[in-house]
């Protein structure tokens, strides 16, 4: 479906089930997989004619496939951009978006707070080819002014941020970047299109781990990235010849995430909710961090630019790590793991796992206690998961 077609007037949990679909010659209801790694033609013309791109089809599945091209639209119009180009994971797409639109001497201002691989690529990675990053508070816009140069060619922004659900202004950030003749990318991983649509409020790209809630389930691992034809159609180049292409079945298994995404949101952000504000009851809890709590700092930005606050939730225990160590082995019903973006409950300490490797120093200016703990609460009922945190807190 195009963007000019009708369909594009349909509401996000509409298009969720039935945008992009690609049906075979037996008009399947469901949507097909297509296991194929390669397609014939019909005639040397015709062929002649697809490789030079003077008429559309399927020729490679490194370049697309019909399971994967039905994920690409479906994602496209629930993100309100024109298209889509699937990659193999979530950091698949931030290379590919960095490896097409930079080049040695460019500049990327950045939000601090990012998922830790982000950064590794940012400074590790893109800084060997000559790319440097500036990180900077992605609440503080003054900031965000304050490091561009002549060579900024791209700012880089994760909103609400992992674990302290810090909130940048998407489109603040957009007018500034603009304003430098600068293209604005956000990772909406946290959030998905369910719940923030960043290139309705002037992002120019959209990038996901489609690893986190389009799945949902903890199955599979995919990335997106999702703005306007032009741009989209230079990182399909890149990813058509570098090679970081989404797995058919990986597209299928993510076909039938989204169709449940906006109902999953709901409940994600319903059951988080619910548990911010019972921790904050808490005797033992220290502080709790939320963009649906009234308590956040930026709960205002947070509900004009989110339709929901989103599953995670953090939170500081008295007593430090020792304290913090106590809920994590307490618990039964809620997972001990990292991962996020699953139907089922995870809790993760900061400071000894994903925060592990950086300085005490650097922790501290983070502002990753000791006794920070990061919920992302799944789909269980809110109340036994309330009682499951109650046995190591008391
Ligand atoms: C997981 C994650 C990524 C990386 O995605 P992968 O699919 O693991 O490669 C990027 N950004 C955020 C916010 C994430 O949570």
């Amino acid at each position: 479906m195009a963007s000019d077609t009708p369909e594009h007037s349909l509401h996000p949990d509409t298009l969720a089930i039935r945008a992009g679909r690609e049906t075979s010659q037996f008009n399947e209801h469901s949507q097909g997989l297509f296991l194929t790694s390669s397609f014939t033609y019909e005639s040397a013309a015709q062929a002649a004619a697809m490789f030079l791109g003077e008429v559309e089809g399927y020729t490679y599945s490194r370049f697309t496939n019909p399971t994967v091209a039905a994920f690409q639209q479906r994602l496209a119009q629930m993100e309100g951009g024109e298209r889509a180009i699937a990659t193999a994971t979530g950091m698949a797409a931030i290379q590919a978006i960095m490896m097409t639109l930079l080049k040695a001497g460019d500049h990327i201002v950045s939000s601090q707070s990012l998922f830790g691989s982000t950064t590794n690529l940012f400074a590790g990675l893109l800084a060997k080819f000559g790319v440097e990053t500036t990180f900077v508070d992605a609440r503080d816009l003054n900031a965000w002014r304050g490091a561009l140069r002549p060579q900024t060619r791209l700012l880089f922004l994760e909103t609400p941020s992992n674990p302290l659900t810090e909130v940048a202004d998407i489109a603040a950030v957009a007018d500034i970047a603009h304003g430098h003749q600068a293209l604005l990318v956000v990772d909406n991983s946290f959030c998905s299109p369910a719940l923030q649509q960043p290139l309705r409020l002037g992002a120019d790209l959209v990038m996901h781990s489609a690893t986190k809630f389009l799945d949902g389930h903890g199955r599979v691992m995919g990335g997106a990235v999702v703005g306007s034809d032009a741009l989209v159609e230079q990182v399909y180049l890149h990813v058509r010849t570098a090679g970081p292409s989404l797995a058919p079945f990986n597209a299928w298994v993510l076909l039938s995430g989204l169709e449940t995404l906006g109902l999953r949101m709901e409940k994600h952000s319903a059951n988080a909710l619910r548990l911010a504000r019972w921790l904050e009851t808490q005797a033992n809890v220290e502080r709790v961090y939320y963009p649906g709590l009234e308590s956040h700092p930026q709960h205002a930005l947070a509900m004009r630019q989110q339709q929901g606050g989103g599953a995670v939730v953090s939170f500081v225990v008295k007593g430090g790590r020792e304290a913090a160590w106590r809920v994590v082995d307490a618990v039964r019903v809620i997972s001990r793991t990292a991962n996020l973006g699953d139907v089922k409950s995870t809790i993760t300490h900061p400071a000894s796992t994903t925060h592990a490797r950086i300085t005490p120093e650097a922790r501290a200016r983070a502002g990753i206690e000791e006794g920070l703990l990061r919920l992302c609460v799944g789909l269980e009922n809110a109340d036994d998961l309330a009682a499951d945190l109650r046995r190591g807190l008391d």
